[in-house]
C-alpha cells in the first residue's frame, strides 16, 4: 500500500487498506474464512484461531481500522463493551487508579462503577481539564475520555489530555465512536489508545454489534493476552460485514457531517426549539476545541424543545426519522435521553449535567437533507 511518498487519504484507505484479493480465485473481496482450526505450523509459525484475534477476516478489519486511525495495530471485538472492558482490565490492576470523564457512555459508566471497583481498582470522575489534573493520584494509571460526548456533544481538548498523560506517565484512552476516524484521529494528537463501538459509524448499517481497539504495537501486545483470556472476539462472518460497511465509511460520514450541520442550523432558527447542541455551531461551548481537532463535526446533535411536555408528541410524529436507540447508521434515529440512555439517573442528577426532559438526540443519517428537514418541520409544527 505505502509504495508512494504520499500517504493515502482516508476515503482510499476505507476501500483498500486490509482488504485482500483472493490468491486462489482472484475474487476481489476478502473471502470469508469460517475455519475454527488451521493446520499447524502455518507459515507465520503462530497458532491461528478466532479467539486469538488473528484469523484472516479479523486481520482485514484490524488492518483497515489501524490505517484509518493512524495506529500500528488493532484488535476487533464482539461489541464495543467487549473492547472497552478488555482494555481496562488489561491496563489496570487492583490498587491502580483511573480518571474517567464524567459524561461517559452509560454502559461504560456502569462497568466502571460496578465492576472495576469490585476488582479493587480506584476510579474517579472529572468534568474538565482542571478537574483531570486535580484528580490525578500517585497510583493513577489511566485517563479515559469521550469526545464528542453523549448527548450534549461536549468536546475535550485531546492534545491537552495527551500532554497531561505524557507529563505524568499516565496512559490516555479515548472512546472515538462519535467522531469516527473520518472526523478525528486522536493518536495523531498524542492519545495512546482508541476504543470504538464498531456497531455505530464503522459498520454504519445498524445490522451488527462489534468493537475495536487501536494503539501502538507495544500497547496492543499488552492488551492481546487479556483479550485472548476474556474471549470477546468477533466471528469471521460479522468481520466480513464490518469490513464491507467500512468501505463506505468516508462517504457516509461526509454526508452525515453535511446533513447534521444543515439540520442544526435549521433547528436553531425554529421557534419551538430553545437550544441546539452541535459542535459545528459557533455558539457551542466547545466549538473552538472541536474546530482545532476535528476534520468534520459529526452526525450527532441534540436539541431542546421550549415545551418539554411536547417531547413525546414530537417523537411520535416523525415519518422518516425513527424513534430508536443506537446511532451511526444510514437512517436518522431520534431518542429522548431522559427516557433512554439517562433514565437510570434521578431528575436532579440529569439537571446537574444538563439533560432536561425537553432534550431530543438525533443520529443524523444519509437521507437527503431537504427531506429530513421537511420531516422535522412537520414533526415540530404547532398543533
Ligand atoms: C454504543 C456505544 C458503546 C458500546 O458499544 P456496543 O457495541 O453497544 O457494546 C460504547 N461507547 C459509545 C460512545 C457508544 O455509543
Amino acid at each position: 500500500m505505502e509504495n508512494s511518498d504520499q500517504p493515502l487519504k482516508p476515503a482510499t484507505l476505507c476501500v483498500h487498506a486490509g482488504s485482500c484479493v483472493d490468491g486462489a480465485t482472484g475474487a476481489i473481496t476478502t473471502p470469508i474464512f469460517t475455519a475454527s482450526s488451521y493446520t499447524h505450523p502455518n507459515p507465520t509459525n503462530q497458532n491461528t484461531y478466532q479467539r486469538y484475534f488473528n484469523v484472516p477476516n479479523q486481520r482485514a478489519v484490524a488492518t483497515k481500522l489501524a490505517a484509518l486511525e493512524q495506529g500500528r495495530d488493532a484488535l476487533v471485538f464482539g461489541s464495543g463493551m467487549a473492547a472497552i472492558t478488555t482494555v481496562l482490565f488489561a491496563l489496570l490492576k487492583p490498587g491502580d487508579h483511573a480518571v474517567f470523564q464524567e459524561d461517559l457512555y452509560g454502559g461504560t459508566y456502569h462497568f466502571v462503577a460496578a465492576e472495576l471497583t469490585r476488582f479493587g481498582m480506584e476510579v474517579s470522575f472529572a468534568r474538565n481539564q482542571a478537574d483531570f489534573v486535580a484528580q490525578l493520584r500517585p497510583n493513577t494509571k489511566v485517563i479515559y475520555v469521550e469526545s464528542p460526548s453523549n448527548p450534549l456533544l461536549h468536546c475535550v481538548d485531546l492534545a491537552a489530555i495527551a500532554a497531561l498523560g505524557k507529563a505524568r506517565g499516565v496512559l490516555t484512552i479515548i472512546d472515538n465512536t462519535f467522531a469516527s476516524p473520518i472526523n478525528q484521529n486522536p493518536l495523531a494528537l498524542g492519545i495512546d489508545v482508541i476504543v470504538h463501538s464498531a456497531t455505530k459509524y464503522l459498520n454504519g448499517h445498524s445490522d451488527l454489534n462489534a468493537g475495536a481497539v487501536v494503539a501502538s504495537n507495544e500497547i496492543i501486545a499488552r492488551i492481546r493476552p487479556c483479550a485472548v483470556n476474556h474471549g470477546g472476539m468477533l466471528d469471521a462472518h460479522a468481520c466480513y460485514m464490518l469490513e464491507r460497511g467500512m468501505k463506505t465509511l468516508a462517504l457516509r460520514v461526509e454526508r452525515q457531517n453535511g446533513n447534521a450541520g444543515k439540520l442544526a442550523r435549521w433547528l436553531q432558527k425554529h421557534p419551538a426549539v430553545s437550544r441546539v447542541n452541535y459542535p459545528g455551531l459557533p455558539d457551542h461551548p466547545d466549538h473552538a476545541v472541536a474546530a482545532r481537532q476535528m476534520r468534520g463535526f459529526g452526525g450527532m446533535l441534540s436539541f431542546e424543545l421550549r415545551a418539554a411536555a411536547q417531547a413525546d408528541a414530537v417523537l411520535g410524529r416523525f415519518k422518516l426519522a425513527t424513534a430508536a436507540l443506537s446511532l451511526g447508521g444510514v437512517e436518522t434515529l431520534v431518542t429522548i435521553p431522559a427516557k433512554t440512555s439517562h433514565v437510570k439517573l434521578t431528575a436532579a442528577e440529569r439537571a446537574t449535567i444538563g439533560i432536561s426532559d425537553a432534550l431530543l438526540r438525533v443520529s443524523v443519517g444519509i437521507e437527503d437533507a431537504d427531506d429530513l428537514i421537511a420531516d422535522f418541520e412537520q414533526a415540530l409544527a404547532a398543533r
